[in-house]
């Protein structure tokens, strides 16, 4: 089927307590893993691609390779900016056939990260697509983008709730105490203000900085209103030990199909078990 927005699914995933995951697609090998996880496991899911990813693909290339994947499966799934930086990105990549876009301006004030989400959204909802804001700084290292830790803000349950009503996202990205990358110490989540935002607001909440996340906390975080998780660093991980694996048994391998077939396996499986641990197996 063509590829959706993720207005349906979010609204779904609010009813039925799951979360849909949005699985970074860094080139072929991710979109194919992703896409073979999702029809074993009967599960709608979101391509993530950064601006950092179009970069390095080719915004035709990513558009292409996600309507070939979306067109011959009855898998719901999404083409979704992630971290898009202005209106321009945003209004760019509508136009080359993304369904869904992430507008990030959390590093505005309120006041202008209101306006400008506002402009997207009215934009892109014209057109049938969905649209991710983002409040509070969640921290870690994106692409080309570093939030130190002491700079990471958490969101405030009242600032959040206003966003939502006067901006009108499909989904809610706010910083609850996760970071991207992969964590160094323990995280701790404020399930508090997961708690009080979701309760008052009609669309899901999103966790962002979700690889090496405790699969208990996810469990919590997705019963308290959380409906969308961001996964990218598990799979670049399992990526590339597989591949070193490969390499480090047999240096003579010259052919990338040797050691990038194991490595769509690896990460087939991290997705598989993010799509069970989500809840969203046998939701397509
Ligand atoms: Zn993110």
């Amino acid at each position: 089927m063509p590829l959706v927005s993720m207005t349906e699914l979010m609204q779904q995933a609010k009813v039925q307590k799951f979360a849909v995951g949005q699985f970074n697609m860094n080139n072929l090998e991710f979109a194919k893993a992703i896409m073979e996880a999702a029809e074993e496991e009967r599960s709608p899911f979101i391509y993530g691609v950064s601006e950092g990813a179009i970069k390095y693909m080719g915004l035709d290339y990513v558009v292409a390779m996600a309507h070939a994947a979306a067109d011959k499966s009855d898998i719901p799934v999404v083409l979704h900016l992630d971290h898009g930086s202005s209106f321009d990105v945003a209004m760019k990549c509508i136009k080359a056939g993304f369904t869904s876009v992430m507008f990030d301006g959390s590093h505005y004030s309120l006041e202008d990260n209101i306006r400008l989400t506002k402009e997207v959204v009215r934009a892109a909802h014209a057109m049938g697509i969905s649209v991710e804001g983002e409040l509070g700084t969640i921290g870690g290292v994106e692409d080309d983008l570093t939030v130190a830790d002491e700079d990471a803000k958490l969101a405030k349950p009242e600032e959040a709730i206003r966003f939502f009503e006067e901006t009108a996202v499909d989904a809610l990205a706010i910083a609850v105490g996760t970071a991207h990358g992969m964590y160094k110490g323990e995280v701790r989540i404020r399930y508090n203000i997961i708690e009080e935002v979701a309760g008052k607001v009609a669309v899901p909440i999103v966790l962002h900085g979700g690889s090496g996340v405790p699969d208990e906390a996810i469990r919590r975080s997705i019963e308290l209103g959380v409906g969308k998780i961001n996964v990218n660093t598990e799979n670049q991980v399992a990526m590339t030990a597989a591949v070193k694996k490969v390499l480090t048994e047999k240096p003579d391998v010259i052919d990338p199909r040797k050691y990038l077939n194991p490595a769509i396996a690896a990460m087939r499986e991290v997705v598989k078990g993010k799509m069970k641990l989500f809840g969203s197996s046998n939701k397509a």
